[in-house]
């Protein structure tokens, strides 16, 4: 299937909100510099790039004060809203922020900000199985190295191995992550009600006993966590910038 042939149109949401704590520095994360513009900026490109999406709503800090006022990019419409203290939180605030008009049961993407290296064929694939699975679809890469449990380890030197995890059927979560809206919703609000912490969408649908499909992405749909990742985000999206 070509992007072309994606049925249907679709609406992003792209929390950015976080502080990117673990990344250090001033700038958060998202809007590092990689390949001539920001981490952000790569990552709504290539969702706005793609003819079965139709807009992007992005949740940002209260206090950001580096998003640029984008109300547009590649000829669609970028809406911007205020986030929350937890992911979920500003992904149900994005929710909010769409425009009327996108039906309760349309798909939605959500991608995370600091995920610039994402291709076309990737979005198609992913849009192509949340359209055949109704509880949504995730892209995903199955785990490749040995998994290693660590013990508590000891404070002046390193941990020792505590255990050999089988790594047969485990894979590492990618985004986007695809849901009709009325699920995505339900499932955040939630999860939220319960006190979890979803570190993904998926997760707060898992929660209702349903099981999203696993969509094998490309392993370089990297998200920039630390200066590594932002050295090899450079290489990758310089090469095909
Ligand atoms: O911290 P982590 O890399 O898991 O964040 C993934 C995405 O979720 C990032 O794009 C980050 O900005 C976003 N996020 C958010 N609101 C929060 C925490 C994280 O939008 N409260």
């Amino acid at each position: 299937m070509t992007p072309d042939q994606v049925r249907g149109r679709h609406w992003a949401l792209v929390p950015a909100a976080g502080s990117g704590r673990r990344f250090g520095g001033e700038v958060p994360k998202q809007y590092l510099r990689a390949a001539g513009k920001p981490l952000i900026e790569h990552a709504l490109d290539a969702l706005l790039s793609h003819p079965g999406v139709d807009g992007v709503v992005v949740a940002l800090a209260a206090d950001d004060a580096h998003w640029p006022g984008w109300t547009s990019l590649q000829g669609k419409p970028v809406i911007a809203c205020i986030g929350g203290g937890e992911r979920a939180d500003s992904v149900l605030a994005a929710l909010q922020a769409l425009p009327d008009g996108v039906a309760d049961d349309e798909l939605l993407l959500v991608h995370d900000a600091a995920r610039p290296n994402l291709h076309a064929e990737d979005i198609t694939k992913l849009i192509a199985a949340a359209n055949a699975c109704a509880d949504g679809a995730i892209l995903a890469a199955p785990m490749r190295d040995t998994l290693k449990r660590a013990d508590a380890g000891n404070p002046d030197g390193n941990p020792r191995i505590a255990a050999t995890e089988p790594r047969d059927g485990l894979w590492r979560a990618l985004t986007p992550q695809a849901f009709r809206r009325d699920l995505l919703r339900r499932a955040l609000e939630h999860a939220q009600s319960d006190g979890l912490i979803a570190t993904d969408e998926a997760m707060a649908v898992e929660r209702l006993g349903l099981h999203p499909a696993l969509v094998e992405g490309r392993e370089d749909n990297l998200k920039v966590t630390t200066p590594a990742d932002l050295a090899l985000a450079e290489f990758l999206l310089a090469r095909h910038a």
